[in-house]
């Protein structure tokens, strides 16, 4: 194989070494000695490359993950002995920002924060804020179908996206359609979203950019009870009033934080933004949704702030460097009733090593995430390696069983094989046929959402 990849893309493109995402038993494995094999890794330098090989690579049996910064956390890049891996960094152009349509095209190996920075420079945000952003690329935000921390006033990536380019296993390109929006079809591209490299390469994207707020005011509440701060949050948000963070915490995850709240109270942080008479008046109008909270001032919104990309994929690799150590994050989502019951019952099933945390993020008006993280400490590996999985069961188990969503942003890979079909249902049958209609041969990703057997 190297000698056919090395004729497309020259050997100075060419590596061989070990692959593996941020998924937290691929790392508690690889501590316990399990070693990733080594595979291909080719860094094509421009689309015909890519086309050339998908091409050669459908023809001849060889599977191919493409690759962007790696910080995924569910497994889906974790590629076997004898497959290829695309690392698409070279596709690193910022090709174009039209500031008065705030539109920016740009290459899929796009840094996040790179990209975020060349907006700011301009006045303008893309609006995504995922706590990896310094350690993302644009491809891998698509490919995941990614959500940042401001999703409540600018959406999730799906939000964000006019057009891709794209190539499929059989070398076809398919370029980004005119918009703002079309009615010629369904919006295919949006197949791609959440498709974990599996359909095809993304190559670029048209983005829609925001102009930067001008003002924005945040404060923190604290709340006596769970409830009531879940029910001011969809408040807020059936209100019409778009925040640009809303985040509630609940105790364990409050103390966590470093916030300093009495016992058994839930903090929530929630600050607003815009032209500064709206973003004002909208923190004013926010109070009345808060009547039984106590007002915290603006000091909670600025410790948030100047730890939101805090927990980075280094800091979760040492976290879990210790022996017999186990940490995962589980987010869900479902509608504002069934939120009160899936805190109680997940955090019962995960609280197992003694951490259990939630915080409710990701609002709309019809529900929220739940983001829940976990971990513990156990005597050897094989208890970290049950522990972590019966956490992972259980939080399973109860969200299928209250009609919520197992995945709001991380995504599927292999962290979530088992309990996909249980959710897609009859939509399996449809995800299997694009699968197949588009790679007949199997080529792209085989451990995207779960994989097919
Ligand atoms: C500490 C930490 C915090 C995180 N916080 C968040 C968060 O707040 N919100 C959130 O949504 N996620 C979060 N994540 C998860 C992760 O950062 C996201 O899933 C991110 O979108 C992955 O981007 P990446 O470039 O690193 O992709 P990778 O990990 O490289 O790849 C992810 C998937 O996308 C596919 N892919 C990558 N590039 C392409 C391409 N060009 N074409 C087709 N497929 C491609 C890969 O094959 C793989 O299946 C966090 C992760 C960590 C470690």
């Amino acid at each position: 194989m190297r000698a056919e990849i090395e004729k497309i893309v020259g050997a100075a493109a060419l590596d061989e070494r070990e692959v593996r995402d941020h998924w937290p038993l691929g790392l508690m494995e690889e501590r316990d000695g399990v070693q990733r094999p080594k595979v291909l890794v080719a860094r094509p330098a421009g689309r015909e490359q890519v086309i050339a090989i998908l091409r050669w690579a459908s023809a001849n049996g060889v599977a191919v993950t493409p690759m962007g910064g790696g910080t995924g956390v569910c497994g889906a890049l974790a590629p076997s002995a004898g497959e290829l891996v695309l690392d698409m960094g070279g596709f690193d152009r910022i090709l174009d920002l039209d500031e008065t349509n705030l539109v920016c095209r740009c290459e899929s190996g796009v840094n996040g924060l790179v990209l975020e920075k060349h907006l700011n420079e301009r006045g303008l945000t893309l609006g995504h804020f995922p706590s990896s952003l310094p350690g993302t690329t644009v491809g891998g935000l698509l490919a995941t179908r990614s959500s940042g921390q401001e999703s409540s006033r600018y959406g999730n990536v799906e939000d964000m996206v006019l057009g891709l380019a794209v190539v499929l296993p059989d070398g076809t390109f398919a370029a980004p359609r005119p918009g703002p929006r079309s009615a010629v079809g369904p919006a295919l591209h949006q197949l791609w979203l959440g498709s974990e490299g599996a359909l095809g390469v993304i190559l670029g994207a048209e983005l829609r950019v925001h102009r930067l707020p001008e003002t924005v005011v945040g404060r923190g509440y604290a709340f006596s009870d769970l409830a009531s701060g879940l029910e001011a949050m969809r408040a807020v948000m059936q209100s019409g009033i778009r925040p640009l963070v809303m985040r509630l915490y609940d105790p364990e995850d409050a103390a966590f934080g470093g916030y300093d709240l009495p016992a058994g109270q839930c903090l929530l942080v929630i600050a607003t933004a815009g032209l500064a008479d709206v973003a004002k008046a909208e923190a004013e109008a926010v109070k009345r949704f808060v009547a039984d909270a106590k007002d915290l001032g603006e000091e909670p919104w600025h410790r948030w702030d100047s730890h939101r990309f805090s927990l980075s994929a280094e800091r979760l690799k040492a976290f879990l460097e210790p022996p017999g150590a186990y940490l995962d994050t589980i987010e869900l989502a479902a509608r504002w009733t069934v939120l009160p019951r899936l805190h109680a019952d997940v955090k019962s099933a995960i609280v197992i090593g003694g951490l259990a945390l939630c915080h409710f993020s990701h609002a709309y008006e019809q529900g929220c995430c739940a983001y829940f993280s976990f971990g513990g400490s156990a005597d050897t590996e094989a208890e970290a390696r049950a522990a972590y999985g019966r956490a992972w069961e259980g939080a399973m188990t109860a969200a299928l069983g209250l009609g919520a969503t197992i995945s709001h942003h991380h995504g599927t890979g292999q962290a979530r094989a088992r309990w996909v079909a249980d959710e897609m249902g009859g939509w399996m049958r449809v995800w299997r046929a694009v699968k197949e209609g588009i790679d007949p041969t199997r080529t792209l990703n085989p451990r995207a959402l779960g994989g097919l057997s």
